[in-house]
């Protein structure tokens, strides 16, 4: 399967804005958008005039490449998300939030959503007791997430034990630290979903 492998960072450079995308390396000095915020490449400092089309675009690319998904399983979402009651732009954010990698990152297993897709890709996550392996696996109320029990054990998982001891899973989701499990209460309502996406703009980039 396709995938991005350029250096991440360039994304936020290009976005504009800190994606979260290399786990801790984000919250420190380290962070490229911290040094050099400009968008990448040789032109990367010339201010450009941007026009409709192209904030559209930008804010498109901006909520794809955050959860990582690829250009064609993105319009899949948003031609999903048209076709259900509600609002067409809250119900695209909603079913990416409710990605098994997503929600594995939201519990605080990983440290960045490319992180937790690759655990969940590895095979150390269950849904309701079930083996899942599909980072795009789609979740609803009730479900329950879990590292699989031969898994725990490993040296990463005492790890993750310790940290996520502090950790503050969102509204939606309930965290037991010491399962090693977490489950879905509610799908998330906007005000529980990233504040920074404007997904009116991708409804206007998918209509036009
Ligand atoms: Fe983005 Fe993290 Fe890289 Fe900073 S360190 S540019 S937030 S991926």
């Amino acid at each position: 399967m396709a995938r991005y492998t350029d250096s991440v960072c360039r994304i936020c450079r290009r976005e504009g804005l800190k994606l979260f995308l290399k786990g801790t390396r984000c919250y420190t000095k380290k962070c490229s958008f911290e040094r050099r915020p400009s968008p990448p490449g040789q032109h990367g400092v010339r201010r450009r005039k941007v026009g409709e089309y192209g904030l559209q675009l930008r804010e498109k690319q901006k909520v794809r490449k955050s959860y990582g998904v690829l250009e064609r399983q993105f319009r899949n979402y948003f031609v999903d998300a048209d076709a259900r009651p509600g609002v067409t732009g809250e119900n695209l954010l909603r079913s990416l939030e409710l990605r098994l990698d997503n929600v594995v990152y939201r519990l605080g297993f990983a440290s960045s959503r490319p992180q937790a897709r690759q655990l969940v890709a590895h095979g150390h996550f269950a849904v309701n007791g079930v083996p899942s392996n599909i980072p795009s696996y789609q979740l609803k109320p009730g479900d329950r997430i879990e590292v699989r029990e031969s898994h725990r054990s490993r040296e990463l998982f005492k790890t993750v034990k310790e940290t996520i001891r502090n950790h503050q899973a969102p509204d939606w989701l309930t965290l037991d630290p010491a399962a090693l499990a977490g489950s879905i209460v509610r799908p998330p309502r906007r005000d529980q979903m990233p504040l920074d996406f404007n997904e009116q703009l991708v409804v206007e980039y998918y209509s036009r």
